[in-house]
């Protein structure tokens, strides 16, 4: 053996397969297409569903009992949605799982939003997961929802997002202004409280009197509000409303090699997912493709992956599947990729990152061993033993990976799902997209990178 061919590196994809380009160009216009489309997790759930019954997906049944090469859906509450495609092999010798997650970092509403103050009207906001909150000021945003009315009934609202329609924003100081401001601490830069959404500055005129009316400017927007979705302040109360970037995603750079874009955490791997759950062929082991809520806060909640309903309903998939199957003899088999971004390595902030431990943007997705922070805490932290199974799987379909961790040690951190599927006793690990300015109002992704990752989760659907 050639001394030389003991070293190892990763390099970038066109180096390896340059044909890849034009294939990754293709791939990723389906991809742009769902995250202009699917900016919430409503949206993504309701997109997800819609694509599988197209692809012959079955709604769940419990009564129903499945054999292989069924295809069946399960929606939760209209915000999480798992798919499943039935394999040839028995239950018990394991489920292989992809499991993303498809709510993303936004502004959302507080209960009682709405107030004016000096003739301008404004919602009240309360951040939704890790934002750095300077950068999303003066960046028009849409307005999207779903709000209950006293009858009973519900109207869902995207206003933003067309040509025609007006955005909303939140305002920041001019620099003439800006001195005290300028000596704010970054993270305080624009506080929480500040984070208000300018929505109105005319009055409502009251044409049978004379006298100004109280507050006319949150009644100006109420009269249109209501024009518009029939809602009066009280349904605030009943609502979900969710502000995010009122942009599109589009190429960046000459070569248009990168996609810049809104909610690519976790959407970029969540796509892959899906497009390689409907397309995997001779499946053996039966799939399992997770989109779950509320990752970005903890994965709290009954549509997160901290909720009982994912195992819930693999218990009863499971049963339908062979009722003399013990459940944990299913998860103890079974192999999860956590389907989730990790930090791309930014030449500019280098200092946070380990360049030898870093994912690379154009290297593929990245094998995260372990998350977490401040000696792995709170880290899923795979096995060798995952580690070779997964690089096995992959390298057999020369799929393009990498691995990275989370920035460098003691820098920072962060967690993903990947924990809670360990929990079950499910071999686990961290795949997924190298995303630049993560949890930004704009991130960044490689045309390849995603590519790849969707040929990862087919290679793994098809082992
Ligand atoms: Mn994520
Ligand atoms: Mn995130």
């Amino acid at each position: 053996m050639d001394v030389k061919e003991l070293k190892f590196e990763y390099k970038h994809i066109a180096y390896i397969d340059e044909s890849q380009i034009s294939k990754a160009e293709e791939f990723s216009k389906g991809y742009k297409n769902f995250i202009a489309s699917a900016k919430t997790e409503r949206e993504a759930t309701k997109y997800i569903e819609s694509y599988a019954i197209k692809n012959g997906y079955q709604k769940f049944d419990k009564k129903v009992n499945y054999k292989p090469g069924d295809k069946v859906y399960y929606n939760n509450r209209f915000k999480s949605i798992i798919l499943c495609t039935v394999g040839n092999e028995k239950i018990d010798k394991g489920i292989n799982f992809c499991v993303s997650h498809i709510d993303s970092p936004r502004i959302d509403l507080k209960v009682t939003p709405l107030f004016e103050s000096d003739q301008i009207a404004y919602f009240k906001t309360h951040y939704y997961g890790g934002i750095r909150k300077y950068q999303w000021v003066c960046v028009p945003l849409a307005m999207h929802g779903k709000v209950f009315l006293k009858d009973g009934s519900s109207v869902d609202i995207i206003l933003g997002e067309k040509d025609d329609e007006p955005k909303f924003v939140i305002s920041d100081l001019l620099p003439h202004l800006g001195q005290k401001q300028n000596d704010r601490k970054l993270s305080e830069g624009i506080k929480a409280s500040e984070m208000n959404i300018i929505i109105a500055s005319l009055p409502y005129i009251d044409k049978s009197s004379n006298e100004e009316v109280k507050e006319a400017f949150k009644l100006k927007a109420l009269e249109i509000l209501h024009e518009k979705y029939n809602i009066t302040e009280k349904d605030f109360i009943r609502s979900e409303i969710e502000f995010v970037p009122a942009t599109k995603p589009c190429d960046i750079g000459l070569d248009k090699s990168m996609i810049g874009g809104y909610g690519q955490d976790d959407r970029v791997c969540a796509y892959p997912a899906l497009i390689a759950e409907i397309e995997a062929k001779n499946v053996n082991k039966t799939t399992v493709t997770v989109f779950t809520d509320k990752e970005e806060i903890g994965s709290e909640g009954n549509t997160g992956m901290v909720s009982n309903f994912s195992f819930d309903f693999l218990e009863d998939f499971v049963k339908c599947l062979d009722s003399n199957i013990d459940i944990k003899e299913v998860y103890k088999n079974s192999l999860c990729l956590s389907s989730d971004v990790n930090a791309a390595y930014d030449p500019t902030f280098a200092d946070v990152f380990d360049k030898y431990n870093s994912s690379y943007l154009n290297k593929g997705p990245c094998i995260t061993k372990y998350t977490g922070s401040r000696g792995k805490s709170g880290s899923n932290d795979a096995s060798c033993e995952t580690m070779a199974k997964v690089i096995d799987i992959i390298d057999k379909k020369n799929v393009i990976w990498q691995t990275g961790d989370l920035g460098e040690v003691d820098i920072g951190g962060g967690g993903t799902i990947a924990k809670y599927m360990s929990q079950r006793n499910i071999d686990t690990i961290d795949f997924g997209v190298p995303v630049l300015a993560m949890h930004s109002p704009f991130e960044i992704t490689s045309k390849l990178d995603i590519y790849n990752t969707y040929l990862a989760y087919k290679a793994l659907y098809e082992s």
